[in-house]
């Protein structure tokens, strides 16, 4: 890390009221009776990503096709234990083809980095891999052709957590209807696999003093990606 990030990390820790790091295990919410267990079900049809990307192409399945500059199939690791999901693409994400890379990705990184992990280490992903226009909300049209290829992504990756940023994405994966602030920070399993929500990094930009939340949900996810082991 160089000095500058090192800084801006330092940064982030303050913003949050961070003034020690305690670095001592942080025990999970223990999941509930009924609770599947942690490896997800094997459909005996798992994609690697590059196929899925393959399979993806150079798709014309929505309208979002027409306006976007890049698909933004997703970065990171093939081997993530922890996968981010956004809810789509901005602009620069758009131009570059990458997802989180403006000022919310930016906040994402120093999020990961202040549990100890790197960006390249985890996968990042959108529900949505075009960019709709003017950054407004996904059409379920959009939405319905879309999502099987990040569900695809998931069961490829196969990780310890999936951790949806925003409301959006929670309702896409883990079908929750009901404001976010009502079940941030806790598990809940879908097909076999750990999901959390925390709030989206681009809602942190314009409300900061909800940092706090988002640093005790990485807490917990850490925590949790240190009770499981590798
Ligand atoms: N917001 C998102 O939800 N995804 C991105 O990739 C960038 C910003």
């Amino acid at each position: 890390m160089s000095r500058e990030e090192l800084i801006s990390q330092l940064e982030f820790y303050r913003d949050i009221g961070i003034s020690q790091i305690d670095v001592g295990p942080v025990r999970a919410r223990t999941m509930g009776p009924g609770d599947a267990p942690a490896q997800a079900i094997p459909t005996g049809e798992t994609m690697s990503l590059d196929e899925i990307r393959k399979d993806l192409g150079d798709c014309q399945r929505c309208q979002l096709a027409g306006t976007r500059t890049n698909i933004v199939f997703g970065s990171g690791s093939p081997d993530a234990r922890l996968v981010f999901v956004g809810e789509a693409p901005g602009s620069d994400e758009d131009r570059q083809g990458i997802p989180f890379v403006g000022r919310a990705g930016q906040l994402l990184t120093k999020i990961i980095e202040s549990i100890g992990i790197k960006r390249d280490d985890v996968y990042i992903c959108n529900v949505l891999k075009c960019r709709p226009p003017g950054n407004r909300n996904p059409e379920p049209a959009e939405v319905a052709e879309c999502s099987p290829f990040l569900k695809r992504q998931i069961e490829s990756l196969n990780p310890k957590i999936v951790c949806c940023l925003g409301a959006f994405p929670a309702q896409s994966l883990m079908g929750m209807n009901v404001p976010i602030s009502k079940f941030r920070g806790e598990f809940h399993m879908v097909d076999g696999i750990r999901y959390i929500a925390t709030f989206h990094p681009a809602y942190l930009l314009r409300n900061a003093s909800k940092k706090r939340e988002v640093w005790e949900d990485m807490k917990k996810i850490s925590a949790t990606l240190a009770e499981l082991g590798s």
